[in-house]
């Protein structure tokens, strides 16, 4: 997961003072990861981990649709939209390619996956967020590409980059045998064989706790309580958050929900043990990928890191 330290400083307080920003954006140690169609800049040697490409700043690249995302030591670093008539004219490094998370997140060190999952999820919001949800006037951006203020100034709305959140949960339950067994289902979307924990977006005026008693109950009929928060993990497609919690089951009779769900079954450690790592297409069962939250709860319930 790319969640446990963050490798820049944002520097929040740097945002409200443009002229500085201007100054970064003119320094010639400042960097820039461009991105495209929500694609990162991005070099994957054969054997080595897969890395961020950041490119000093240069034409036509202007400061007005920059996005600053921070510094570290003397270095600033900004991420950018690229056009489909820019991505035709930037020379790329030898063997950087524009990349999805999807294809190199298991592949990039933690600490670019952390930025990169930052620049994806800004220049999504300002390539999906141009008018004023108020009175559809043009929006301008500010504070580094942080804020974007309506440009009517009778209305002077800001907007701001949304998080939707969502609840991804490991549930367990001690059967009748004294054998604990977890809930994994899957979608019929997935790759043949995946199984993963439950998971759902949280509804308006609903507390985190009460989302994962109802998601657990609509996709698999299933009661449970004890419902504790773990760990999260931003996710931007586009613009989620990931909030890992454990649940414990009161009951265990298992009724799909087949719109969300084509199967749903209680594992045992055991039954882990001889599941096969994501993509493994001789096995009748999967694991999710290794940089999701659902592996890091699984494991950490597999292993015995965390027991209640
Ligand atoms: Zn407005």
């Amino acid at each position: 997961m790319f969640t446990s330290q963050y490798p820049i400083d944002r520097q929040d307080p740097l945002r409200n003072d443009e002229s500085a920003l201007k100054k970064l954006w003119r320094d010639p140690d400042a960097r820039v990861l461009p991105v495209h169609q929500g694609r990162c800049l991005i070099t994957e040697p054969a054997t080595q981990t897969a890395h961020l490409n950041w490119l000093p700043v240069q034409e036509p690249w202007q400061f007005s649709d920059a996005i600053f995302l921070g510094t570290t030591g003397d270095t600033p670093w900004f991420t950018i939209n690229l056009s489909d008539a820019e991505l035709g004219t930037l020379a790329l490094p030898a063997g950087a390619k524009f990349r999805d998370l999807r294809a190199i997140g298991m592949r990039i060190n933690h600490d670019d996956g952390a930025l990169l999952i930052y620049a994806k999820g800004l220049t999504h919001w300002h390539s999906t967020t141009h008018y004023c949800s108020r009175c559809a006037a043009a929006l301008e951006n500010t504070q580094g590409g942080h804020v974007k203020r309506c440009s009517n100034t009778d209305c002077a709305a800001l907007e701001f980059p949304r998080t939707d959140p969502a609840v991804i949960m490991l549930v367990t339950r001690t059967d009748e045998d004294g054998v604990e067994r977890c809930l994994l289902g899957r979608s019929p979307v997935w790759p043949a064989g995946m199984y993963s924990t439950l998971a759902g977006f949280v509804e308006s005026g609903e507390s985190l706790q009460q989302a994962v008693i109802r998601e657990v109950h609509e996709e698999a009929g299933i009661v449970v309580n004890n419902v504790q928060y773990m760990t999260s993990q931003p996710w931007p497609f586009p613009r989620s958050i990931m909030l890992g919690f454990r649940a414990e089951a009161l009951t265990s009779k298992i009724t799909l929900d087949e719109v969300e769900l084509e199967d749903a079954q209680w594992f045992s450690r055991d039954d882990l043990n001889r599941f096969g790592p994501w993509g493994d297409a001789n096995s009748k069962y999967q694991l999710p990928r290794v940089d999701s939250i659902a592996y890091f709860l699984l494991e950490q319930w597999r292993s015995g890191t965390h027991r209640y």
